[in-house]
């Protein structure tokens, strides 16, 4: 920085998680440009003061996010056609001392489904949510002529509202508000309206950090063949919506790509002579705010969501053998999705695993764990060249020979072997665990265990990779094998 060095702010409330600072910052010394980007914390009130020092002060622009982008468009000189159709700012351009205002986010929301080859003329979009960010997502979605679209948003009357608008600014009529969302099972409009579309959006913040790991739609809705879910939250880089999503056999996108894209063409706005320079960073600086978010995302798509597939692969072992552990970071490693099959049974039951026995028994928590089996793998579909899922498995699920057999049609099973002395110093006492508890009530619980996993082991070692995971071993050993038995470099960790 010296005397000469011009500023660019982006002006927001909170800002301080913003990621604009890291990546525009280093385009700006890759275009060797002498300018510095800041983030300013500006309330409500305070938003004209900050617009004005704009001009006052000399800078090249700003940009405008959360939750000013609205404000911002009455507060500049002049409007872009899209900003003015939008009704918001995210842009703002000082031209010689007039402020113009324009609108890089729906451009930012297209460009990551031109580069996935998905044309949306003439398709169904089911869209979620219908505030600031949606008006801009339907902007884009008018202007790439989707046929129908279906909007599911939690207020009725803002529903009707926007509705409205797009039909008297955008001349968008296609569209129909379908209802909310709610608990488990969701309504019956909704599974249709995602079951037509091509591409399901989440707009709304339901799932964003830290708000927690809430979806917009309920699990176990079935997404058309071949269909996309593009959330435009990206931090976390998977929301639940997406592993949702992926669990009713669609590809997945986040909004990372977008974030990326609306920053470039902001670039192009303020150093409109740069422009081929600029578009030729988006690769770095996607793996640079990946890799800010712990995700480095895969090596030939840079920081977007990488969910394809290559069926599933099923983690089995006795309780205490480790599968969660590895199952995460194995599918961190791989960018796939974690399920833990007692962790979804207890969702859908609405209650723990142990409860589930003592209240309706063991042929029931089966039954269940069958049927949850036959679904994951009826939507473990061959996408691309790696496994879309991890999915670690109750310790009993494997031991049928339907369940093992439908596990190897449709997946890759490693078993993850651990001696019964190592699983009983994981699972101590498992006074929590009915299995264990019944074993301990029999008298010798290491001998119990013994039993019980010589006889599992007929089961086991029939998968398709037996992996040591004992206590001498470490999750991210075991990890490792299992990648380089299955050819799959995966070392990001
Ligand atoms: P917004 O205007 O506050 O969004 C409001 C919408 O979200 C409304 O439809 C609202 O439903 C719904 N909503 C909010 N909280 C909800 C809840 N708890 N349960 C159900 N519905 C809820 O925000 P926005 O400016 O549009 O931004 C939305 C998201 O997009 C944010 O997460 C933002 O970070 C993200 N975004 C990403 C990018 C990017 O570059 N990737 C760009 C812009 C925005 P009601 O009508 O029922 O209130």
């Amino acid at each position: 920085m010296d005397a000469g060095t011009k500023l660019i702010g982006i002006f927001g409330h909170p800002v301080h998680h913003s990621l604009s600072p890291l990546f525009m910052n280093e385009a700006l010394k890759s275009l060797e440009i002498n300018c510095a980007y800041l983030a300013f914390d500006v309330e409500g009130g305070r938003l004209d003061g900050a617009i004005r020092a704009l001009k006052t002060l000399g800078w090249v622009g700003s940009n405008v996010t959360i939750p000013h982008k609205q404000a911002a468009a009455a507060l500049v000189d002049s409007l872009s056609e899209d900003a003015a159709a939008i009704g918001a700012v995210n842009c703002i351009v000082n031209r010689g001392g007039s402020l113009e205002g324009h609108n890089t986010d729906h451009l930012g929301f297209v460009e990551p489904l031109r580069e996935r080859g998905l044309a949306l003329e003439g398709s169904t979009v089911a869209l979620i949510g219908c505030g600031g960010a949606a008006r801009g997502v339907l902007y884009a979605l008018a202007k790439e002529k989707a046929a129908k679209v279906y909007l599911i948003n939690r207020t009725e009357k803002h529903a009707r509202e926007f509705i409205a608008w797009a039909g008297e600014s955008l001349g968008y009529r296609t569209i129909d508000y379908i209802g909310g969302y709610g608990g488990a099972g969701g309504n019956a409009a909704l599974g249709r309206a995602v079951g037509e579309a091509r591409l399901v959006v989440n707009t709304t913040p339901v799932g964003m950090h830290p708000l927690g790991e809430s979806s917009p739609i309920p699990r176990g809705i079935a997404f058309h063949e071949g269909a996309l879910a593009y959330d435009i939250i990206y931090n976390p880089f998977k929301t639940e919506f997406l592993r949702s999503a992926v669990l009713g056999g669609a590809a997945a996108l986040n909004g990372l790509p977008m974030l990326i894209h609306q920053g470039l063409h902001s670039l192009a706005l303020w150093f409109p002579e740069r422009g081929p320079e600029i578009f030729a960073l988006r690769a770095k600086l996607l793996r640079l705010a990946a890799g800010a978010l712990g995700e480095p995302g895969e090596p030939g798509e840079p920081g977007s969501c990488p969910l394809g597939t290559k069926g599933c692969i099923f983690l089995i072992g006795f309780m205490g053998s480790g599968k969660t552990t590895v199952g995460k970071i194995l599918a961190r490693r791989l960018g796939a999705s974690f399920f833990d099959t007692d962790s979804l049974i207890e969702e859908r039951a609405g209650m723990p695993v142990p409860e589930l026995f003592a209240t309706r028994g063991e042929g029931t928590f089966r039954e269940m764990e069958r049927n949850l089996l036959r679904e994951l793998s009826t939507r473990s579909r061959k996408r691309g060249s790696r496994p879309a899922l991890v999915i670690a498995t109750g310790g009993g699920l494997p031991c049928s020979e339907e369940n093992l057999s439908l596990m190897k049609e449709t997946g890759t099973v490693v078993y993850l072997r651990a001696a019964a002395d190592d699983l009983i110093r994981r699972v101590g006492d498992g006074k929590s665990r009915p299995l264990i508890r019944k074993l301990a009530e029999g008298g010798d619980l290491r001998e119990g265990i013994a039993k019980l996993l010589a006889d599992r082991e007929r089961f086991y070692l029939q998968a398709d990779l037996v992996v040591a995971n004992g206590l001498d071993a470490r999750p991210l050993d075991a990890v490792s094998r299992i990648l380089e038995k299955l050819e799959m470099p995966g070392g990001k960790e």
